[in-house]
């Protein structure tokens, strides 16, 4: 089991850096947004607190890794940041796309699949060319991204059951989420959207993974529409994000297709 320890990296205690250097399961994975004045703007403090305790925790000889959310920033944010993790020996940079169910701030930028995409090609692009004697490698990662590849929705049928499992909605199938409060979640996209039935100061993981109600009523598969139901992603998408729809249509368990899907949109209402 692995176990990610999501941060901005500014108040960690020194216990808690003792601890993470000392499992090697756990991973430590810091949101960081940009190396300027941004990152103040989008995530309320300071990059250099966050830089500090990535540096404690190279300097231990731990992996480290960052993420990103694409909203605000310019290319420049994100290359500044690519050099940061090749210079420092970052393990692994991800940028995963903004998604507002958790209505967090609604002054950010929202990003297209399609953008996402373009995202993913320049940066790839930079380092290759800036960094070719490097093997780093930056990765746009989050669900339905694939919706942005209208042409690989046919291949999609061949893929192996782990990649099904790894390329679809995670949510209570591989992952959960547990808050600081002690509240699990499927998802972190769910946080405002359904009351938590689990708490892991009251069960244990085990009875949590197994019973959460929310979690089973996922994994027995979602309804569709019938659009869904002939586009090629179905077989990982299942019309889309679970929490988009609870957002939406305040049920998971409705046909309605997530409207962020630009695929076969002409045909769906
Ligand atoms: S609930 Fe949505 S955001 Fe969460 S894992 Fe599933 S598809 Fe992804
Ligand atoms: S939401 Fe529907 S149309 Fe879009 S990728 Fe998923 S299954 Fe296909």
């Amino acid at each position: 089991m692995n176990i990610t320890i999501t941060s901005n990296g500014m108040n960690i205690s020194q216990d808690v850096l003792d601890a993470i250097v000392r499992f090697d399961n756990v991973v430590p994975v810091f949101s960081l947004q940009s190396m300027s004045e941004l990152n103040q703007k989008l995530m309320g403090g300071d990059y250099h607190r966050t830089i500090e305790t990535i540096e404690y925790l190279i300097e231990k000889e731990k992996k480290v890794r960052i993420n990103s959310v694409y909203t605000n920033q310019s290319l420049e944010d994100f290359y500044g940041i690519i050099d940061y993790c090749i210079q420092h020996k970052v393990d692994r940079y991800s940028i995963g796309l903004y998604m507002d169910t958790n209505k967090s701030n609604k002054n950010v930028k929202k990003h297209s699949f399609n953008e996402a995409r373009k995202l993913d090609e320049q940066l790839k692009q930079y380092v290759s060319s800036r960094h070719s004697e490097s093997d780093f490698m930056v990765s746009l990662e989050g669900c339905m991204l694939y919706t942005g590849y209208p042409e690989y929705e046919h291949d999609i049928r061949s893929i192996t059951q782990y990649e099904k499992i790894y390329y679809g909605c995670r949510a209570g199938r591989t992952k959960l989420e547990i808050y600081a409060n002690g509240d699990v979640f499927p998802c972190i996209c769910f946080e405002n959207s359904i009351h938590p039935v689990s708490n892991i100061t009251r069960n244990s993981l085990e009875e949590i993974w197994k019973n959460d109600e929310y979690m089973k009523i996922l994994r027995e598969g979602l309804p569709m529409n019938i659009e869904c139901k002939k586009c090629g992603y179905s077989i990982i998408c299942n019309g889309g994000c679970p929490a988009v729809r609870q957002q939406i249509h305040h049920s998971f368990k409705c046909e309605e297709k997530d409207p962020r899907c630009v695929l076969h949109s002409e045909a769906v209402k």
